[in-house]
């Protein structure tokens, strides 16, 4: 299906509601029946009725609807946040006992689930360098379930190669699931080359505003019949009908967010990259970047995100940038209108708490949609100043 068919009609029944051109809001916990033959008849397949918002709305219906198709699998959940689907996805694929394969430095609440809370129910996590799909199946043991890629990860963007991977997987009936929140299904659709779960954090590009936390779970109807079933209805980590209108609201633009924070990303990363005072820029698309060819196989875009050295030999000098910088928003996450700059630098010194393995020289930038060359602008004074 065409992309702009998908954004503008798919889930969308317009005869339903007064042909308003946008979806309503279903703002209704709950959903009567006239007659108790279709009251039964809904109770036995909930996910495709309307009983309850905990499990079913006609809000959060098409926007599944359109999540689904977006990333080109058979059906989607959204959850109350990137972390809560995470979760679930993991959840639903192991019991106590059983093993999971993980890219080395994911998402950092995505690390705390697997390396420090799931060994409390007996299951546990091998972490690898991931730069190979050999490192995958070297480390897989008779009772690993689940491999778990991010590609590109946070902060330094290392890849994985979905389609060797995938295929290692299914050699040994693994299921795979990825964290596909940087590329956006714009810029990479990881079931094309067979992962079988998809993971967003929806709160960055697809509701685009910086106003919505949720997360997304695209993947086969078996799994989803499954992950409703269990995991959904026991933990109930929903979105509100009104949260789910507003990222319907944003997917509209989805695609032209991600090409303009694509365009600006890398017309800053070229002005860095030729910068006296910077030491490295990490981009994966960018020819010196050491996945490139990777990432040119599967990626078609890498967003507004990268990251970059400062060439500082102390914090106090990196400290000085970030106090210059007048247009970045110094902040974490990414996805909405305003760029952000998140430094490793915040990370250190923290009352109690070890520096962390990062060097302070670290920054990420996320480009939003303001005017490339007025951000340029403000980075150069920052630098110069240095
Ligand atoms: C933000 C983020 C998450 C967590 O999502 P929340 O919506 O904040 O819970 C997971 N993975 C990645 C890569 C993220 O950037």
């Amino acid at each position: 299906m065409h992309r702009s068919e998908i954004l503008m009609h798919l889930g969308e029944d317009r005869e339903q509601y007064f042909h308003a051109v946008a979806p309503p809001i279903i703002q209704s916990s709950n959903f009567t029946f006239s007659h108790l033959k279709g009251f039964r008849q809904a109770m036995s397949d909930e996910l495709a009725h309307h009983i309850y918002t905990r499990g079913n709305n006609p809000t959060v219906a098409i926007l599944r609807q359109k999540l689904a198709a977006l990333e080109g699998t058979e059906d989607a959940l959204v959850l109350s946040s990137g972390s809560a689907a995470v979760a679930l996805a993991v959840l639903s694929q192991v019991q106590s006992g059983d093993h999971i394969v993980c890219v080395r430095k994911p998402y950092s609440w995505t690390h705390k689930l697997l390396a420090h809370w799931l060994p409390r129910f007996g299951v546990h996590t091998t972490f690898v360098d991931g730069t190979h799909a050999a490192h995958f199946e070297q480390a897989l043991r008779p009772n690993t379930k689940l491999i778990y890629l991010e590609s590109p990860n946070s902060l330094t963007f290392e890849l994985q190669d979905l389609a060797t991977v995938a295929q290692i997987a299914k050699a040994h009936g693994i299921v795979t699931a990825i964290d596909n929140s940087h590329c956006s299904p714009i810029f990479q659709q990881p079931a094309r080359f067979g992962i079988d779960i998809v993971i967003h954090s929806g709160t960055k590009y697809l509701n685009g505003h910086s106003d919505v936390v949720n997360g997304v779970i695209c993947t086969s109807r078996q799994i989803i019949q499954t992950i409703f079933q269990n995991e959904f209805m026991t933990l109930g980590a929903i979105i509100s009908p009104h949260d789910a209108w507003l990222i319907l609201r944003g997917l509209r633009t989805l695609e032209l967010r991600m090409q303009r924070s694509e365009a600006s990303a890398r017309k800053v990363a070229a002005f860095l990259q030729e910068h006296p005072r910077i030491r490295q820029v990490l981009h994966p698309l960018m020819p010196d970047f050491p996945q490139y060819a990777l990432a040119r196989k599967q990626m078609s875009g890498s967003g507004g995100l990268f990251s970059f050295l400062l060439d500082v030999n102390t914090l106090e000098d990196a400290e000085r940038f970030f106090t210059k910088l007048k247009r970045f928003l110094l902040a974490v996450s990414w996805g909405g209108y305003e760029s952000l700059i998140l430094p490793s630098a915040a990370f250190y010194r923290i009352p109690g708490k070890p520096d962390p393995p990062l060097p302070f020289q670290l920054v990420r930038i996320y480009v939003g949609l303001e005017d490339p060359q007025w951000l340029i602008e403000d980075l150069a004074q920052a630098l110069d100043n240095l």
